[in-house]
């Protein structure tokens, strides 16, 4: 499938065309015709599958087939949980809506508010936002959403994460009840349906895994061992193997940090990056693992949604987490772009439910390696006989390939404040010029 036969106007094909993209990927054939249809929808997508075009691509062709904004109006929200997302969507919109006429900024805390009141001023047709510098602008009647046709909340489930549900309420309360609700998130677990059963109108569904993680890419075993074995386990493994480059996988805020502990007196450089760290040592920790500095990343399943860390050759799950969809999610950040990766689950005996999830799930059992010193003493129960039944989860096909140069996460990168990336009004100065 091409772009040419998804609706989208000349002025989209020809950004894309310019950006380089030949094919649409999985969630951007399936999201783009529903949206532009003007249907609500909820999609399990995680960084890394276009999910941004998915939704920026019609969105900037519905807007740009309406009426431009009235003072301090918005048309489109795009609620976002941190300032580098909100950065880097407001980059897609800008590369995409190159040659449309239309307006977009960007909002978000810790920066001044003035000049963010001031680009509101004249209304936009796209304002991506995080939810309390939102709210602040709100109260102090910088924006209004009466003709707010469009909303976006995307990593809804990092946003319920980080304790914004509060927030995410407040604002669904201003907004008109007639709109078009897109929610995004990488999971859907109950908290997140009961947010979307308050949001979304019939929505149509999608989800899409990350590419590449089926069993020919990414070779796949667990380790039965004890829980207090673990560490050990970990430092022996990453020894024996040589590991330079790990991305350990912890269900805990707490256990992570105790990990990097343990893993430091093996003499193994290790950091932590979870919802408990700022954003300023996340980004740290990250840059120092990029860049070798350290062998270890210990993340969290929420930390480690949408950042960019491309073709990693070691995955391990030092825990299994309690959602089964995490798995893929989380072996899909090895064996990228062709390379073979490997993922390695560290599993005692209480973890048996979700293991028999995960087996379920990716329809086949996972092969067991027992380790020389590290047999357990309370054995691991034997997974489900019919596994590979029901496969409830269908690996992405098609052409999509993600560019391997691509940090579309911005992880380091300063947020941009910029504003319209092209004036509606042609014969007007362009914002950047600083007549906004
Ligand atoms: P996202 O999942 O939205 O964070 O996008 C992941 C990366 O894929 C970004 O760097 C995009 O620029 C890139 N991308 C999105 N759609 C396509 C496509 N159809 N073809 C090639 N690259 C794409």
């Amino acid at each position: 499938m091409s772009f040419d036969s998804l609706g989208l106007s000349a002025d989209i094909l020809k950004a894309l065309n310019k950006k380089g993209y030949s094919k649409p990927s999985p969630i951007q054939e399936q999201a783009i015709p529903a949206v532009l249809k003007r249907r609500d929808m909820m999609a399990a997508a995680q960084t890394g599958t276009g999910k941004t075009a998915g939704f920026t691509l019609p969105i900037l062709d519905i807007l740009s087939k309406g009426k431009p904004p009235a003072t301090k109006q918005v048309r489109t929200l795009i609620i976002t949980p941190t300032r580098e997302l909100a950065a880097q969507i407001l980059d897609s919109v800008e590369t995409y809506g190159k040659y449309l006429p239309l307006t977009a900024t960007v909002v978000f805390g810790g920066v001044k508010i003035n000049p963010q009141i001031k680009r509101l001023q004249k209304g936009v047709d796209i304002l991506v936002a995080t939810p309390g510098r939102l709210l602040d602008l709100h109260h102090q009647g910088a924006v209004r959403f009466d003709d707010l046709e469009i909303l976006v909340l995307d990593e809804a489930d990092r946003m319920l994460d980080m304790g914004f549900i509060h927030d995410i309420r407040k604002i669904l309360s201003y907004l008109p009840s007639k709109r078009q609700n897109l929610l995004f998130s990488a999971t859907f677990s109950n908290d997140i349906r009961k947010l979307a059963k308050t949001m979304v109108n019939d929505p149509v569904e999608i989800s899409v895994t990350p590419r590449n993680t089926t069993a020919d890419t990414v070779k796949q075993w667990i380790v039965p061992v004890d829980k207090k074995q673990k560490p050990e386990l970990l430092a022996a493994l990453t020894h024996k193997h040589k590991w330079e480059q790990v991305l350990v996988f912890s269900r805990t805020k707490h256990g992570a940090d105790r990990l990097v502990k343990q893993l430091d007196k093996n003499q193994i450089t290790a950091v932590a990056i979870h919802g408990n760290k700022s954003q300023n040592a996340r980004t740290r920790a990250l840059a120092l693992f990029k860049k070798s500095g350290v062998r270890v990343l210990v993340a969290t399943d929420i930390a480690a949604r949408g950042i960019d860390i491309n073709q990693l050759p070691q995955v391990v799950n030092f825990d299994l987490p309690n959602v089964p969809e995490d798995y893929v999610h989380r072996i899909g950040r090895t064996g990228r772009a062709g390379e073979v990766g490997q993922a390695v689950s560290l599993v005692s005996a209480d973890e048996i439910k979700q293991l028999r999830d995960i087996e379920r799930l990716i329809g086949r059992p996972l092969e067991r390696r027992l380790e020389d010193g590290f047999e357990p003493d309370h054995d691991l129960p034997a997974s489900n006989s019919n596994v590979g039944v029901k496969k409830s989860n269908k690996p992405n096909s098609g052409g999509y390939k993600k560019p391997s140069n691509s940090n579309n996460n911005g992880g380091n990168r300063k947020p941009s404040t910029k504003t319209n990336y092209r004036n509606r009004n042609k014969n007007k100065k362009p914002s950047s010029s600083g007549n906004n």
